[in-house]
């Protein structure tokens, strides 16, 4: 039974007014492909026969948006759904086979033709399925049902002439296995297996937004098994092929162990592939060279560089672990611990008895500040920050508890500091 919704309703009314003024129209590509198997599309695209431009004409130019023109992809524009909520556009796209392709990824031109010859461009049998929603009829010219119940992905046509098109499909091909868990028939395969490497024609950005997809996905350990098994770990991450050459289990566990936690934090799974790594830079490297945020990229680097003091938690001095978990970032680091250790580890459970504790215990407002040192008549210089942590450090052990000690114990610092 489909999901009803909105989208879905406004989806079935672009298709409806097509079809009333003559045209043939059907949902294509994925959202079919997601009905089928239960799930709620992401967006809904319909296909048809009319030229971009009778698409327009039928629909106002006012209601319509022809970025895509040249691919004969014309958008149409939702309305307010019952609570006010702006619709998705709906991407109508006419019917076409594309041309020759030209740097590996995309066609020169598209020609405009029937709905058979559009699945036969379309990449996977899973993905060139149709559905005419208002006669409820699945049409497949591709054997995409078939592949869908047995969980195959399966190239549409020759699969190496496919890949050889448009290399970005290598890459689909495991985002799609790996978030459905398919299983990628054998000649397929095979063709990624051949011609690997010439990923790296594929756009930093579109290698970036495919991995992104794989590591936010709980089946990720699946997904480096198959980079590993298509051969597409060497030209993307070299760093870890080793790692998945040895199928070292610690690490696949670990991956796997990720799905306990239920988070889909980018910077945590990124951390994992990576963990015990001590070269950042080259971390934060390759996360820039997929165009992950700054804010990720240096979210990944800080779980790698401080996991290891939840693993000594019960040993390290509290003020400092105290600072680790007063971080914007702790809960994914513990996220991460628990994967690496199990929730039943003596760092892990001390770090989260802490970071359960009301704020103002955990995290108590400092007791002095660098303008009360000012006010009394220090001159500011790089050893207040010095100072500070030490004061702060003192006041989380609870070696002090009001401003008076805390300014004792300044004097006392400077005493044995002496500042010129
Ligand atoms: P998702 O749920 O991730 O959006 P999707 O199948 O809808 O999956 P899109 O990238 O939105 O994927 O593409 C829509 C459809 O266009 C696909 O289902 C497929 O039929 C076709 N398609 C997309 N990219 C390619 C490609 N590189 N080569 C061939 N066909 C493609
Ligand atoms: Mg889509």
């Amino acid at each position: 039974m489909p999901i009803p919704s909105p989208q879905r309703d406004f989806a079935e009314k672009v298709v409806r007014q097509l079809r009333d003024a003559g045209h043939e129209s059907l949902w294509a590509g994925g959202c079919v492909r997601d009905e089928l198997l239960g799930r709620m599309p992401k967006d809904y695209d319909v296909a048809t026969s009319a030229r971009p431009e009778q698409v327009r004409e039928l629909f106002g130019h006012r209601r319509t948006l022809a970025i895509g023109a040249a691919f004969g992809v014309i958008s149409i524009l939702g309305g307010k759904d019952e609570h006010g909520q702006r619709l998705d556009p709906i991407e109508v796209a006419t019917f076409r086979s594309d041309g020759a392709y030209i740097d590996g990824r995309h066609p020169t031109d598209v020609t405009f033709t029937t709905a058979e010859e559009d699945a036969q461009r379309r990449d996977f049998t899973m993905n060139g399925l149709f559905f005419d929603p208002l006669n409820e009829k699945l049409i497949d010219y591709v054997g995409g049902e078939q592949d869908l119940r047995a969980g195959i992905l399966r190239a549409i046509g020759d699969p190496a002439a496919r890949f050889r098109e448009d290399k970005l499909r290598m890459l689909r091909a495991v985002r799609f296995a790996t978030t459905f868990g398919f299983t990628i028939d054998v000649s397929t395969l095979a063709a990624i297996q051949s011609m690997a490497a010439a990923v790296e024609v594929v756009s930093a950005e579109r290698i970036g937004t495919e991995l992104r997809k794989v590591l936010q996905h709980p089946n990720r350990s699946e997904g480096m098994l198959l980079l590993h098994e298509t051969g597409l770990m060497q030209p993307l991450l070299p760093s870890l092929t080793e790692k998945a050459n040895q199928l070292e289990p610690a690490w696949f566990d670990l991956l796997d162990q990720l799905n306990t936690i239920e988070s889909d934090s980018l910077p945590v799974a990124f951390a994992a592939l990576f963990s015990g790594c001590d070269d950042l830079q080259s971390v934060r490297d390759q996360g820039r060279r997929f165009r992950f945020t700054n804010k990720e990229i240096e979210r990944t680097a800080w779980l790698i560089e401080k996991l290891p003091s939840i693993g000594e938690a019960a040993k390290v001095p509290w003020p400092r672990l105290q600072r680790v978990l007063v971080h914007e970032g702790a809960g994914e680091l513990l996220a991460l611990a628990m994967a690496t250790w199990g929730a039943d580890h003596a760092g892990v459970q001390l770090s989260r008895e802490r970071l359960a504790w009301p704020v103002e215990k955990l995290n108590p407002q400092p007791l002095i500040s660098g303008d009360d040192l000012v006010a009394r008549g220090l001159r500011p210089g790089k050893y207040f920050g010095e100072l500070l942590d030490h004061v702060r450090d003192k006041q989380l052990e609870r070696q002090i508890n009001d401003q008076q000690q805390a300014f004792d114990l300044v004097d006392q610092w400077l005493k044995d500091h002496p500042v010129e």
